[in-house]
C-alpha cells in the first residue's frame, strides 16, 4: 500500500516549498491513515480549488493541503480532525474571524490542513 496518492494535477514538487511544520503534520496524517487503514489522497497543495474565502492565504503560502474525504464516513473525518487539532493545536493557523487556532477542518467536502507562519519546531527533535 502506498503512503499516499495525489490527484493527477497535483505537482509534488510543490512540497519542496512547504512550511516545515506542514511536513510534520503531513507525516502524522500519513501515520494516522495507515494505522486506520484509510486511503490518503492529496487533492490540492498550492491552489485552493474550492476558492474558500474563509481560509485565506494558507494555500498560496504553502502552508496548507487539502485531502479527499469522499470515501470516508463522517465519524472518520471528524476523528482525524480531532487528532490533528488536539496534537498540533499550537501550530494551527489563526482564523481571521474566530481568532482560533485550527490545524484541520472539514468543509466543502474535503479536509483542509493548515499551519500558522510562526511554528516552534524545537520540540520535534531530540537534543
Ligand atoms: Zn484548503
Amino acid at each position: 500500500m502506498k503512503l499516499f496518492d495525489c490527484k493527477s494535477d497535483v505537482d509534488l514538487y510543490d512540497m519542496q516549498d512547504w512550511h516545515e511544520a506542514l511536513l510534520w503534520i503531513f507525516a502524522a496524517t500519513v501515520r494516522y491513515c495507515k494505522q486506520n487503514n484509510l486511503a490518503l489522497v492529496i487533492t490540492s497543495l498550492r491552489s485552493d480549488r474550492e476558492n474558500v474565502q474563509a481560509v485565506s492565504s494558507t494555500h498560496a503560502e504553502n502552508r496548507a493541503i487539502d485531502i479527499r474525504t469522499r470515501d470516508w464516513d463522517l465519524p472518520t473525518i471528524h476523528k482525524l480532525c480531532y487528532f490533528l487539532n488536539t496534537n498540533y493545536s499550537d501550530w494551527g493557523a489563526i482564523g481571521k474571524k474566530s481568532g482560533k487556532s485550527t490545524v484541520c477542518l472539514y468543509h466543502n467536502n474535503h479536509i483542509h490542513i493548515q499551519v500558522r507562519r510562526d511554528c516552534r519546531m524545537e520540540r520535534y527533535l531530540k537534543q
